[in-house]
């Protein structure tokens, strides 16, 4: 069987190594039992590469992330490096990467398995079969535009600028990427801005409105975003992807994840621009950082990680069937009363790392059967 994907991993550090060992097990699964074979090239981020290179990301682990077709990566960070200088602080490798492959669009998925929808702190009626998709713009809006920064006034009071800033170019290329996503999904788009009293929303509304003409099988709504904010807690049901500028989308998916109860479960992806056949440059990581307090422990969660590398298989290869098997191999072990220590519940068995990810495996093997 030929290796016919290339994908780098970079496991970082903390429980970043640990989380990726058990991704690592997936793909030799896959490699064995199903058609497709990843040509895995394995690379240095954060503190570990600080170590190895002196840098938090080499220009040589860089390169191999842009000849690649997708980045699997674990977490940056920990104590030991946080007095460096700036520059040299594992974060920096994490912004570099993200930085060079332009990745404007982060995706992030609020899913509940029916097995912990008793973890949210919402009731489990609410939350209980909830899959919504938020897409962020990544890289425009207030967060850079210009001009910003801390001014003094001539009466002597100082005064803090920063600039909403989206130009229509911007705004079609997330809005294609939660149009296609939404394609791929239930198709239904909610647009979220402030387009009551920002002229940046209002932009953002027309520009939505006119590319809806191309996709037809997608129902697109509006709503503004505070109003989006109580309709997460109220009712989260009701969406299907939501797409949202930098600001907005920063807040909207950390409340989104906290309708899920647990940081462990949480996978992201961040894509970016297309290139001439139509694939695009993609980052797929666990929401988690490194997690110091049990790094080493055997304790650490793998499922985001796991479930950031069914995302990469259905995003950056259309893999569907393949991320959906290893999806139902996960409920499947939740609804077995299988747990980490972050997901434990009364009754459940508490399993490490490793047991978590060979627990996958025998659902993927009974599945696959
Ligand atoms: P964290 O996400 O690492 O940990 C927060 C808490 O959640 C900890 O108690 C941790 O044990 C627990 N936790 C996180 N992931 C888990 C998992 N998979 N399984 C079980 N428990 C899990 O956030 P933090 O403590 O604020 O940051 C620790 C380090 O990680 C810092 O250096 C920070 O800068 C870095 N960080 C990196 C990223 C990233 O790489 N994308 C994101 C956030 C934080």
């Amino acid at each position: 069987m030929a290796a016919n994907k290339k994908l780098l991993m970079l496991p970082g550090d903390g429980i970043g190594p640990e989380v990726m060992g058990e991704v690592k097990r997936i793909i030799g699964w896959m490699d064995k039992r199903r058609s497709v074979s990843f040509d895995v090239e394995m690379g240095l981020i954060g503190g570990a590469a600080y170590e190895a290179e002196g840098t938090p990301l080499s220009d040589k682990t860089m390169e191999k992330a842009m000849a690649c077709d997708a980045v699997l990566l674990g977490a940056v960070g920990g104590p030991k490096w946080e007095k460096l200088p700036f520059k040299d602080q594992p974060e920096r490798g994490l912004l570099r990467i993200r930085k060079d492959m332009e990745l404007f669009a982060n995706l992030r998925p609020a899913i509940v398995f029916d097995a912990l929808a008793e973890a949210s702190t919402l009731k489990t009626d609410l939350v209980k079969g909830l899959d919504i998709m938020i897409v962020r713009e990544l890289t425009g809006g207030v967060y850079f535009g210009e001009p910003r920064g801390i001014t003094t006034l001539p009466n002597g009071e100082r005064q803090g600028v920063n600039t909403q800033v989206y130009t229509t170019s911007e705004i079609v290329r997330i809005g294609k990427i939660g149009f296609e996503l939404a394609q791929k999904r239930k198709g239904q788009l909610m647009s979220v801005e402030k387009a009551n009293v920002m002229e940046s929303g209002v932009l953002w509304r027309e520009e939505m409105i006119k590319l809806s003409a191309a996709y037809p099988n997608v129902t697109l709504n509006h709503m503004y975003a505070d109003n989006c904010a109580m309709q997460l807690v109220r009712a989260p049901k009701q969406f299907d992807v939501i797409v949202t500028d930098n600001l907005f989308g920063d807040i909207l998916s950390d409340c989104a994840a906290m309708l899920t109860g647990s940081l462990g479960m949480l996978p992201s992806a961040s894509l970016g621009a297309a290139d001439s056949s139509g694939r695009r440059k993609a980052l797929y990581e666990p929401v988690h950082g490194s997690a110091p307090d049990i790094a080493g422990q055997h304790k650490a969660n793998p499922l985001a990680t796991i479930l950031s590398y069914a995302m990469m298989l259905r995003y950056s290869f259309d893999m569907f069937e393949d991320a959906d098997l290893i999806e139902k191999a996960i409920q499947n072990v939740l609804n077995a009363g299988i747990r980490t220590g972050d997901i434990m519940q009364p009754g459940a068995t508490l399993v490490s790392t490793e047991q978590m990810g060979e627990a996958v495996i025998k659902e993927l093997d009974k599945l696959a059967a």
